[in-house]
């Protein structure tokens, strides 16, 4: 059994389901955890150097992680990426 508590609301859920050691560790190590509730929005929140993962294992909860240099990394890869794509699709218009 895990307790999960919003940051912005207080609110606590507790989740009885088992928990893959995945989901488990990114709960213990999170940054911020943002409840389902609109008012909410964890997506919105503005967490530096972190990036956000949404649940749907306990509802629409979102957790805030720290970016490790691997993640971050492969972020800013996919981001270029769609960038290139992007430029390449405008320089056909
Ligand atoms: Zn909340």
């Amino acid at each position: 059994m895990f307790i999960v508590k919003c940051d912005a609301c207080g609110f606590e859920q507790v989740v009885k389901k088992r928990l893959d050691s995945d989901v488990y560790e990114a709960l213990k190590h999170n940054n911020g955890l943002y409840c389902d509730r609109r008012v909410c929005d964890g997506m919105s929140q503005v967490v530096p150097g972190s990036f956000k993962k949404t649940w749907g294992i306990f509802g629409g909860w979102t957790v805030v992680q720290p970016m490790d240099l691997e993640t971050y990394k492969s972020v800013k890869r996919a981001k270029k990426i769609l960038e290139m794509g992007i430029a390449q699709m405008n320089s056909k218009d």
